[in-house]
């Protein structure tokens, strides 16, 4: 409901601009040829459990090198692309408080281009990382969560935004080793109570996956509150 009230005033407001380059389009696409084919194009071959690049007949039964010896409590990511050019500009808009459109509008496109992908998973619920509140008292607005409400309106699943919470502040992760990273997420993330998970297959979504540790983290939380299974979604793979 929320997302075609957005749609309809973004309609009225911006008749055919693209959303990110603001050039004219044709008809009433939030993205230009030029931008959605960057969006779209993914040339890599990537790792069906992380996400990562990986070469083309590289032997993924147990992961790849990246992820071998790692234990996730997430059963495998898939993702839109790789953090660079067109989706990494649109990433960092999309942190920005006045990109709750363009995370909206990227969550339509990415759902529409990979809605086989995102049926397959089978999903009961839908559930996006959330933001501490602080964080999100600066920003305003969680994009994790916007693209979410995208995802989860195409597939016609349950949106469940509260029932995964943020109970410790983190600080930014960018400069942590992964040690430390893991140290620090120890916690951050707990179930609300009343989260209806048990034998619940959960699509978690995130904008941006760097090590893996937040989702893994939230994962966990997610499963000690008795989902079946947890499978991750992402816009970017840095
Ligand atoms: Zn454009
Ligand atoms: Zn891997």
């Amino acid at each position: 409901m929320l997302l075609e009230i957005i749609r309809g005033l973004r309609e009225l407001a911006f008749p055919s601009i693209c959303i990110h380059c603001h050039t004219l389009v044709p008809d009433s696409s939030h993205f230009c040829t030029t931008c959605s084919t960057a969006l779209l194009a993914d040339p890599h071959s990537t790792c069906p459990r992380c996400a990562s690049n990986v070469g083309a007949f590289m032997d993924l039964s147990k992961g790849c090198p990246r992820c071998r010896d790692e234990k996730y409590q997430f059963e495998r990511v898939f993702r839109l692309g790789e953090y660079e050019g067109t989706l990494r500009d649109v990433v960092l808009s999309m942190k920005q408080p006045t990109g709750a459109m363009l995370a909206e509008c990227l969550g339509l496109l990415w759902a529409q281009h990979a809605e086989a992908r995102f049926r397959e998973v089978r999903a009961d619920v839908v559930i996006p990382i959330p933001l501490h509140w602080s964080r999100y008292w600066k920003r305003r607005y969680n994009q994790s969560q916007a693209l979410s409400e995208a995802i989860a309106d195409r597939l016609k699943v349950a949106h469940c935004p509260r029932w995964l919470r943020r109970v410790l502040a983190t600080p930014e992760q960018t400069s942590l080793s992964g040690t430390e990273r893991r140290q620090n997420l120890r916690g951050a993330f707990r179930a609300a109570r009343g989260a209806d998970l048990k034998g619940k297959t959960v699509l978690l979504i995130d904008d941006v996956l760097t090590t893996g540790t937040t989702l893994n983290e939230a994962s966990r939380a997610l499963r000690e509150a008795g989902a079946a299974r947890v499978i991750v979604a992402i816009l970017a793979h840095r």
